[in-house]
């Protein structure tokens, strides 16, 4: 059965003079999920949304939102909020002020508009900050009021361009889990703009991989991390390195299907030193370290086992392993693409 979808692209093409932005681009969303646009940086996540805003037009293809091919529909007709990066806080005005801006727009009554910004300003918890200016607050509060002032108009759809990159990274933490909770509550269909991958996890209830102006992959986020299209996903996504020939290493040799390429997780990577006991003792490789870095409660590995490269990790607490020492390395899972399509 065909899904109803609250928004839509189909066959969507964008180029700015010889350069294609966006290519073929087509996926629809359910009404109330939060969908994540996660990709490299160029890859095309801000123009996608941008089409949806109205703020740029489509060269081809349908833009459709609530059943309405919106092509033609200038962006303030959309009834679309925003939350963007570059779409700051008006500085001259109060946060009051702030959230009521579209209101005024839309010339709501006054008494409307007043208990309309205290209902925002109830909702992101921020009621002392009313009189205040932007100036007045922190960078993770301003986010919240950007959030507010873009709800405060009741959009059908929220489109967030990176909402959480001007904020250190503890507030970023913080505003993840209370946007996610934020737009439980109010129900409101939203789309995301991220590169980073952990944010795109813990936040979406679906994502879409961009590459190269061209959609790698949709999913939930479980969906894709453990069953990655493509390499370029399965790189992206969870840090897998790529080995061409996978039959070539040890436990592999009889592999079914044709493929010859497959990726691996670190964590399906187990790394003994010599002389360590090994987890598994059959099926082992050797190994060189060529690289190691310090990523808190782990050490990541870059470790040469054949002419490839492998990331791999172990936990601080284990003895330290060197630049240069030889180990001993277990890979208990790939996955193989065959004809770029994964299966596990
Ligand atoms: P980032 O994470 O860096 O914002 P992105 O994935 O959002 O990247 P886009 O901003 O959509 O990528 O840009 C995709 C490509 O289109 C880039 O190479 C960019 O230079 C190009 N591009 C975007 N807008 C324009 C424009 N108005 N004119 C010319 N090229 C553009």
């Amino acid at each position: 059965m065909e899904k109803n979808y609250y928004v839509e692209l189909k066959g969507v093409n964008k180029s700015f003079g010889s350069f294609q932005a966006s290519k073929d681009i087509s996926f629809g969303i359910e009404k109330g999920k939060l969908i994540g646009l996660l990709g490299p940086s160029g890859s095309g996540k801000t123009t996608i949304l941008r089409m949806l805003a109205g703020l740029e037009t489509a060269d081809s293809g349908d833009i459709i939102i609530d059943g309405k091919v919106v092509n033609d529909v200038p962006a303030s007709k959309r009834g679309i909020g925003f939350v963007f990066q570059n779409y700051a806080l008006f500085r001259y005005l109060t946060v009051y002020e702030n959230i009521a801006f579209g209101l005024k727009v839309q010339k709501w009554p006054k008494d409307k508009i007043r208990a309309r910004v205290e209902e925002m300003l109830r909702l992101i918890g921020l009621e002392d900050t009313a009189k205040r200016y932007p100036n007045q607050l922190s960078g993770g509060q301003r986010q919240r009021i950007a959030f507010a002032r873009a709800l405060a108009p009741q959009p059908q759809l929220l489109l967030l361009d990176e909402p959480f990159a001007a904020v250190d990274a503890k507030v970023r933490q913080e505003l993840r889990s209370w946007l996610r909770e934020m737009i439980s509550a109010v129900g409101v269909t939203s789309i995301f703009v991220t590169h980073d991958q952990d944010e795109a996890i813990e936040v979406a209830d679906e994502i879409i991989i961009t590459n190269q102006g061209h959609i790698e992959q949709i999913g939930t986020p479980k969906d894709i991390y453990r069953q990655p299209d493509t390499p370029f996903v399965a790189q992206f996504i969870g840090q897998s390195s790529i080995v061409e020939d996978f039959r070539r290493f040890a436990g592999f040799a009889h592999a079914g299907s044709n493929a010859t390429r497959a990726a691996v997780r670190p964590e399906y990577i187990s790394v003994s030193k010599q002389g360590e006991p090994l987890r598994f003792p059959v099926n082992t490789e050797t190994g060189v370290v060529e690289r190691t870095a310090f990523r808190g409660s782990e050490i990541e590995l870059t470790i040469r086992v054949k002419d490839t490269l492998l990331t791999a990790k172990r936990l601080l607490d284990d003895t330290p392993v060197s630049v240069g020492e030889t180990v001993r390395v277990f890979i208990y899972r790939l996955y193989a693409f065959d004809n770029e399509k994964a299966y596990v």
